[in-house]
């Protein structure tokens, strides 16, 4: 007998359907029937039609899609959706030669200031060496008034964010056990670089000028119930005042 096995409102397939989940660690196994996105697919889309409801009419793009849930639906319905993935052994901002994607290095986007109103990551900024860094680019890259939705593992829930690993001159530095999760491009999985705590918010904003929400979801009747599916909510300022 499954777990759970529920009805509910799908807010990718966006009807009525079935969530299952065979065994206890929802956030891969609660899945939906008719699209397989799992919590936290769900919990972004839920975000992205709060905070961004005419997302179909926008210029978006995605920093490695996953090619579940939310990514399909954006590749399928909204027009100005575009998407890159980084191999470091090939010049970026062009088409990968062999794989075809768009080439683009987080850190160094080679985008125009102000280009997209929406930028999505999905469970990229725990495995990147310079958080810092790839949130600078990406709020240079929105325009004013656009926002970054991003999923990220918030799992030190009590304690402040540490970091895994660090990258030196020497090659990556272990500061703990390393882990690995999944990865869409790379076979071998891709290193945890750091265990985020609620201090996220503050680190990011102070190296990006965003200002972050961040939003947790528990609803059965949207088959979001997980560990770790927060949803952080990052809106450059429409405006600033000009007080020369
Ligand atoms: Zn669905």
């Amino acid at each position: 007998m499954a777990f759970i096995d529920i009805e509910g409102f799908c807010p990718i397939c966006e009807s009525e359907q079935r969530f299952v989940a065979e065994g206890v660690w929802l956030r891969d196994e609660l899945k939906c029937l008719g699209c397989q996105s799992v919590p936290r697919h769900r919990a972004l889309m839920v975000a992205l039609r709060m905070y961004c409801p005419d997302w179909r009419e926008m210029q978006i793009h995605e920093g490695s899609p996953v090619w579940q849930g939310p990514s399909n639906k954006l590749f399928r319905e909204a027009p100005g959706y575009s998407w890159s993935f980084f191999d470091p052994a090939v010049p970026t901002g062009v088409n990968h030669p062999t794989a075809g994607w768009r080439n683009e290095n987080l850190e160094a986007l080679t985008f125009p200031a102000n280009s997209f109103d929406l930028f999505i990551t999905q469970d990229v900024f725990e495995h990147v060496f310079e958080p810092q860094r790839d949130v600078a680019e990406i709020a240079r890259v929105l325009r004013p008034g656009g926002v970054h939705i991003c999923s990220v593992p918030i799992v030190n829930k009590s304690s402040p964010s540490r970091r895994r690993a660090r990258l030196t001159a020497q090659g990556v530095e272990h500061l703990m056990e390393p882990q690995y999760h999944g990865d869409p491009v790379h076979a071998d999985g891709s290193l945890v670089t750091v265990d985020w705590g609620y201090d996220i918010a503050a680190y990011l904003d102070r190296h990006s000028g965003l200002h972050t929400t961040i939003l947790y979801i528990d609803d059965l009747s949207r088959g979001i119930r997980a560990e770790a599916i927060e949803v952080l909510i990052m809106h450059k300022h429409p405006f600033l005042p000009d007080l020369r």
